[in-house]
């Protein structure tokens, strides 16, 4: 049999075998035993059979993986809106914030990085390390404290790379103004902090953002100038003082995962010419994946690496077959062909990523990608040389704006293009396989009409768009969202028609649950337009991400029972108690607030909420919003029927709220109580107790992330984003095989 990806090297095999078992890990979180049992077995036979080695490749990948979940430190999101006391080295020191890199919270040993911000005082040293006490909160997927107290554990050590990465920061602050010493920054070393927003988005819609992530062209770019002037005098000499320059530029951007890539490649190739045999670029693309995730398998899962190989492998698999085509066929001058070719081929393989992950693609960055690689072609040499007189004299960074400026206005000038930037529905994960494997399958030479066979492929991952999200479903989805201490719930429709009860919170740290979750989210189901928005009482924690989801999607009708803590853009109707709405084939029939508003309860916010029991055949969904004692009661006496099998738990599991004659008259088979940090504590011991004692499968967005529920109008089928992992801490021993972190 003649696979026909006969070029590629075995090394590439290897690598590819260990990223399948590093995700493999992932999906089954595995006991280490279960794997190392493996490679004993395997190991042998790999003795006999050379070819066996992927498949311990493979085993590697889980056992690194399941080693890291079960015996590495932990994440830091463990203990997001708790109060801590974080010990770190600190770093990146600017104005009023510094980044935090944890070691250990309270007294646990943990991995990550944090923003600081200092409300008073002095920031500590850089490179000091330092314990801050402060309650941790997420925002915008980045941690961040603000501190209550600083303490300098030890003065600064000795780490000459931080400490010229600081000096050069301070360079290009002193030399520029705010926005443009960000900007440099994030050019030269990827550090993508202080950017004004405004920049950011235009970068991001022209799809050049990967500019501001040091991408892991600037190894090239940074290198060309000393190579050309070195391979003046002695090739060999000349690359082996190229390497430690290299390392240099690795250790300033600290480790940013384009430059590790980037840098293991540049030392193989520079190696093999010392030693006068040229590397094969796919094969040190796969030596450096292999090596890099054998370091941290961790980085697999880091969206920048991926992004950073996935570009990569598009360069080096399409660039000369596309450039053939571009001259061949249309004519193109080799002057232009090239980097065109460049260009399409990176953007080949970074888009499935890009879609996977975000569900975001923009149309113009092939041709935005021309200009913007020109200007950095001169920018980013031009800053290296720059910046080291400017240590001395930090004027003559003057020198650098009209570049900068001009990046810009060209970032602009795409950003501004209507339809430069859309949002789609994202790529399933059989999509991005088949798109890999219709590139393959482009350049595989050995096989016969392998140009037709990869049009076929792609015209599967394309068509997997279709399979996963146009069709309509037939069954009633509702997904009850992982905002936090909140509610968002998604209801799907049979056919397609979407209703979102409550948009979770926006606390006044900056996180917007809306923006950050409901939104991805809903785009991620496939949710184009919003037939309805049911906002069920006006606290904070369901209304908070409303104003964002509203101003993106302007839903056609939106129910809301009033009395909002903060403004709203759109009013809405109050549904009467009765009231029966046919959604695709689902019945949505709203029980309460009472016509008659309930009046000194606990919170007659709370006890007003909008409640909903959605029908879809044989099964049923109450939604109780925050109810408590009183508005469960005014439900039983209502007279209306209460029965369901799934019961969304009223006011996330609050201890006073599940009352046993209400869960009497339900009879959950299922209960979903949507819950997260919070100093109420929510859910409450005795509520759990009376659910489970009401004979209901709990399930927690706190402890499951997002729980999604499906109906065919007979059966019920429950899915978690996350399986409960046993507590941090649990001993090896009494872990299980499967689901072991
Ligand atoms: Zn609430
Ligand atoms: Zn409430």
């Amino acid at each position: 049999v003649r696979w026909g990806v006969a070029f590629l090297k075995p090394v590439t095999w290897l690598a590819a075998s260990l990223t399948a078992g590093i995700l493999l890990a992932d999906w089954i979180r595995p006991h280490p035993a279960l794997p190392l049992a493996g490679l004993f077995f395997l190991l042998p036979v790999c003795l006999r059979w050379p070819r066996a080695a992927a498949g311990a490749a493979l085993l590697c990948g889980v056992l690194l993986q399941s080693a890291h979940g079960t015996l590495g430190p932990g994440t830091l999101d463990r203990w997001a809106g708790e109060t801590v006391r974080a010990v770190g080295r600190a770093e990146d020191a600017a104005e009023k914030r510094f980044a935090l890199q944890v070691t250990e919270v309270d007294g646990t040993p943990a991995r990550g990085r944090l923003s600081v911000y200092v409300r008073s005082g002095d920031l500590p040293p850089e490179g000091a390390a330092v314990a801050v006490r402060g309650r941790l909160s997420e925002f915008r997927g980045a941690l961040r404290m603000t501190a209550a107290g600083i303490e300098v554990l030890r003065a600064p050590g000795l780490r000459p790379a931080a400490k010229l990465r600081a000096l050069l920061d301070r360079t290009m602050r002193a030399g520029l103004p705010p926005h443009e010493a960000a900007l440099l920054a994030g050019l030269l070393f990827g550090s993508r902090e202080q950017l004004p927003p405004a920049w950011v988005d235009s970068f991001k819609r022209a799809g050049v953002y990967h500019v501001l992530a040091a991408s892991g062209s600037n190894v090239r770019m940074i290198l060309v100038v000393p190579l050309f002037l070195l391979a003046r005098f002695d090739r060999r000499l000349g690359v082996l003082l190229v390497i430690p320059l290299a390392l240099l530029y690795w250790a300033l951007t600290a480790g940013e995962p384009s430059i590790s890539r980037a840098t293991v490649m540049v030392t193989i190739a520079l190696l093999g010419t010392a030693i006068g045999r040229a590397a094969d670029p796919l094969a040190s693309l796969s030596a450096a994946v292999l090596l890099l995730l054998a370091l941290d398998p961790g980085l697999l899962r880091n969206i920048g690496f991926q992004l950073s190989v996935g570009a990569t492998a598009g360069i080096l698999l399409l660039t000369g077959p596309l450039q053939k085509w571009l001259q061949e066929r249309c004519r193109l001058p080799a002057l232009l062909a090239v980097p065109v070719a460049v260009t399409l081929a990176a953007q080949a393989g970074a888009e499935p990523l890009m879609l996977y992950h975000f569900g975001q693609t923009s149309p113009v960055a092939p041709v935005a990608n021309l200009p913007v690689g020109w200007i950095l072609t001169f920018l980013v040499p031009a800053g290296c040389i720059l910046l080291i007189p400017a240590i001395l004299f930090p004027a003559l960074l003057v020198l650098i704006k009209p570049g900068l400026w001009l990046l810009v206005r060209t970032v602009d000038l795409f950003a501004a293009i209507p339809g430069a930037f859309l949002y789609l529905p994202p790529l399933p994960w059989y999509g991005v396989l088949l798109w890999y494997g219709a590139m393959l399958l482009a350049v595989s030479p050995a096989i016969r009409l392998h140009r037709p066979a990869a049009a076929v492929v792609a015209a599967m991952a394309l068509l997997s768009w279709s399979v996963a999200y146009a069709a309509p479903s037939g069954v009633l989805r509702v997904t009850f969202l992982d905002v936090g201490q909140g509610d968002a719930i998604l209801l799907q429709a049979p056919d397609g028609s979407a209703m979102l009860i409550d948009a979770g919170p926006a606390t006044e740290d900056g996180y917007d649950a809306g923006d950050r979750v409901v939104l991805p989210a809903l785009r991620r189901a496939g949710v184009s337009r919003l037939h309805y928005a049911v906002l069920t009482h006006g606290h904070l924690d369901h209304a908070g991400g409303l104003p964002a989801v509203l101003q993106a999607m302007a839903p056609a009708a939106f129910w809301d029972a009033g009395g909002h803590q903060h403004p709203l853009p759109l009013g809405g109707r109050r549904p009467r108690a009765g009231e029966v709405l046919r959604l695709g084939g689902a019945r949505v029939e709203v029980l309460g607030p009472p016509v008659v508003p309930l009046q000194g309860s606990r919170s007659d916010l709370n006890a007003n909420s909008i409640v909903l029991r959605i029908s879809y055949g044989e099964t049923v969904f109450l939604l109780t919003g925050d109810l408590e004692p009183e508005g469960e009661e005014a439900l039983l006496r209502s007279g209306q029927n209460l029965r369901a099998d799934v019961l969304k738990v009223a006011h996330h599991g609050s201890p006073f709220s599940s009352t046993a004659p209400f869960l009497a008259a339900v009879r959950p088979r299922i209960a979903v109580i949507s819950t997260g940090p919070n100093r109420f504590g929510h859910p409450g011991g005795d509520a759990l107790g009376r659910l489970r004692s009401a004979g209901a499968a709990v399930y927690r967005t706190d402890l499951h992330g997002h729980v999604t529920v499906e109906g065919d109008g007979r059966r019920l089928r429950v899915r978690t984003a996350r399986r409960p992992a046993p507590a941090p801490g649990t001993p090896l021993l009494r872990r299980p095989l499967v689901g072991a972190w």
